[in-house]
């Protein structure tokens, strides 16, 4: 296993579907930087919470942040193992048959312990990661944190070392016995679309949407953002 790749453990090694299976450290990363949030599951004594958060990758670090008093991000900095999911959907897959309606996509799964950034420079530069991963080129036109901002907001380091991705992207695998079965078959893709940037309240008409506003999209290009 080169260095390119993520190393498998118990917990990480697919069983089901094993050929959907990527480790590979480029498809990870790709699935991590197109989505915009991530689903954010870790116990505590009481329960099993599950939390949608905006994340940002940054290396071979997740980030997240929220409040300091968010339950989740308090749960991970007290020493609760998290388990992370992305999952990206490509397209509704029509089978033949009710078995072979099935879904294309990609997705990452993470597990680990989570460290909180504590240190103010370091925690400022997370928080530019976070808002440039989640708009390239947005943070020089954003007030920085003041020092309330800064203690009112937690950030947390997830590292990204127990790491699944699991990636379909097949037309109907319909039975041999199925393909003469009357019924059409095929994939109906799915696409998330960002729309034209809408003015807030106050801004003038005069004032037109920042290029980075109406030029966004996802996956970010090369070389914009992280
Ligand atoms: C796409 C997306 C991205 C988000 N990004 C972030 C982020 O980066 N950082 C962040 O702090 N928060 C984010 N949120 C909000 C986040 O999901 C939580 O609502 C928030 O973090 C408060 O969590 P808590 O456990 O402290 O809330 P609490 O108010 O303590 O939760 C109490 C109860 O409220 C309900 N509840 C809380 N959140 C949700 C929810 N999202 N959906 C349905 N029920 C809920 C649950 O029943 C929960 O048990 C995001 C939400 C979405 C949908």
């Amino acid at each position: 296993m080169s260095q390119s790749e993520y190393v498998p453990t118990e917990l990480t090694t697919l069983r089901r579907r094993a050929q959907r299976a990527r480790y590979d450290r480029a498809t990870v990363h790709a699935i991590l930087d197109e989505a915009v949030y991530c689903h954010v599951s870790c116990n505590t004594p009481e329960r099993t919470f599950c939390t949608p958060m905006v994340h940002a990758r940054r290396g071979e670090e997740l980030l997240l942040h929220g409040a300091s008093s968010n339950r989740t991000l308090r749960a991970l900095r007290d020493g609760a193992t998290a388990c992370v999911n992305v999952t990206l959907l490509d397209a509704l897959v029509l089978g033949r048959s009710a078995f072979g309606t099935s879904v294309n996509y990609r997705s990452v799964t993470v597990f680990g312990r989570a460290e909180e950034i504590g240190d103010r420079d370091a925690k400022l530069d997370a928080l530019h990661a976070i808002i440039e991963a989640l708009i390239p080129g947005r943070w020089p036109h954003v007030r920085v944190p003041s020092e309330r901002e800064m203690a009112m907001t937690m950030v947390l380091r997830l590292p990204l070392v127990e790491v699944s991705a699991k990636v379909r992207s097949e037309p109907p695998a319909d039975l041999a016995e199925d393909r003469g079965f009357d019924s059409w078959a095929g994939l109906i893709p799915v696409r998330s679309v960002y729309g034209v940037p809408m003015a807030a309240p106050g801004v003038s008409d005069e004032r037109s949407a920042p290029t980075y506003a109406r030029a966004y999209r996802r996956p970010v290009a090369a070389g914009e953002g992280r």
